[in-house]
């Protein structure tokens, strides 16, 4: 599967919706005592809701972003506290907001990249060991000298960069822009929703940060919200585990089981089954086998019709098409079909060469060898004596059954003659 497929908006989704609610919470004003002491509870709940929740997963790494964000939230909440309450900023405000706009975007970063290792309890010392060496560095020098350290974070080192619109020290915005190019990059090599969720949680806290003393509650919104965008990180990939398919990407078992519960009266299930496939990984190796499935897989995801996918186990795949008519899909699998059987896979050597340029020399030169599969579908629609979707599901394999019997490579609907066979030789055969 290629990157740019396995990027998905819906990564982004959760935590784009996230920002939007604390945006619009933030501007609001004149808020009610019910939101006042809601929002100023927020935070701390959501730290022991949402730590909690990553501590049960055993997820270190979402549970140190949160007590990152909780502890910038807590200086800077004493900060902004002292301002409403007294009219002014307390003496120690300009060294204390400049450090977090500093060390936040900085230690987000490093534990946003800092993936888990199997040994939990050496990485929990290590993570806590960042946090502390930082934290009493910054404490130490922000007792001993707190003029210097004030003079140091607020110079500007690059006049020529410095703009009128920026309200943060300048040393803040390298440190965010580090921070979003390398997890932008780690999203890219790795599209999971929590590193979309990281990534976007940095986002609002670089929005957060110079409105802090501008609007109130802005800091106790937007903390609540980039540590609920991790929370729900985690949630939906418990969710891709439990219901995706990992090799695939395409829903599982387990998504089909609860799909077959909500449809209505009318509708088809499709059966295919790779042709021969045992023969296929005996020839090239489980690995190019795994390669096809991907590839077969995602051919079939594309199924037009309002067909939808699922990997039902091995090799073989369930296709729904809800409120819908034998007739009307059977001109959807057999143009998928066709598709897959005409579709010419290149095998990546195992061999093959890192360097790119290398590679494409070699594939032109000997000319890379290619395989295609094919696949036999049998399908079934719902008939009135049918109770359960579990039964239209057997016919639906029957039929199956009898394509592989029929020759292979064609699709068979449950009570009728087999239509539209192509005969054609399947690679492995
Ligand atoms: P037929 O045309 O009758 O379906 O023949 P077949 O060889 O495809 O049938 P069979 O069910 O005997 O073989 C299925 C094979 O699929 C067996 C197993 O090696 C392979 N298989 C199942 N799951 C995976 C997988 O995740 N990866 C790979 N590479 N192979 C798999
Ligand atoms: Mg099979
Ligand atoms: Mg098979």
């Amino acid at each position: 599967m290629s990157r740019v497929s396995a990027v998905r908006f819906s990564h982004f989704l959760p935590s784009l919706l996230l920002l939007l609610a604390g945006l619009s919470a933030a501007y609001v004003k004149d808020l009610s005592v019910f939101f006042t002491s809601l929002f100023n509870v927020l935070p701390t709940l959501v730290l022991l809701l949402g730590g909690a929740y990553c501590a049960v997963y055993r997820r270190q790494r979402e549970l140190f972003l949160m007590v990152t964000v909780y502890v910038a939230y807590f200086l800077l909440d004493t900060q902004t506290d002292f301002y409403r309450d007294n009219g002014r900023v307390r003496e120690d405000a300009a060294v204390v907001f400049h450090l977090c706009c500093l060390l936040l975007p900085l230690l987000f970063s490093i534990y946003a990249l800092w993936q888990e290792k199997t040994h939990l309890f050496r990485d929990f010392v290590a993570r806590c060991a960042v946090l502390l060496a930082v934290g009493s560095v910054a404490l130490a020098l922000e007792q001993s000298f707190p003029q210097a350290l004030l003079g140091w974070l607020a110079e500007i080192r690059w006049p020529v960069l410095h703009g009128a619109w920026m309200s943060l020290i300048q040393l803040s915005y390298p440190m965010f822009l580090i921070g979003f190019i390398t997890l932008a990059a780690q999203y890219w090599y790795q599209p999971r929703p929590l590193h979309a969720a990281q990534l976007v949680g940095l986002l609002g806290m670089f929005w957060m940060l110079p409105q802090t003393f501008i609007l109130p509650f802005t800091l106790n919104i937007m903390c609540s919200q980039v540590m609920l965008m991790i929370a729900a990180g985690v949630a939906h990939e418990a969710y891709q585990m439990a219901f995706r398919d990992e090799l695939t990407g395409l829903p599982g078992r387990r998504a089909l089981n609860e799909r077959m519960q909500r449809l209505g009266r009318n509708y088809v299930l499709a059966m295919s089954d790779v042709d021969h496939f045992k023969r296929f990984n005996d020839t090239h190796g489980h690995d190019v086998g795994d390669q096809v499935l991907r590839l077969v897989a995602s051919k079939l995801s594309k199924v037009s019709g309002g067909g939808r996918a699922y990997r039902y186990g091995g090799e073989e795949f369930a296709v729904v098409f809800a409120g819908k008519t034998l007739d009307e899909c059977v001109p959807h699998l057999e143009e998928i079909r066709e598709i897959i059987a005409g579709y010419a896979i290149k095998l990546r050597n195992p061999d093959r060469p890192h360097d790119d340029h290398q590679g494409r020399q070699r594939r032109a030169g000997s000319g890379a060898s290619s395989v295609s599969v094919t696949v036999s579908i049998g399908v079934a629609e719902r008939q009135a004596d049918q109770r359960s979707p579990e039964e239209v599901l057997k016919s639906a394999d029957q039929a199956l059954y009898a394509a592989k019997g029929a020759g292979r490579n064609c699709v068979v609907a449950a009570g009728r003659t087999r239509r539209g066979a192509v005969r054609m030789q399947s690679a492995a055969g």
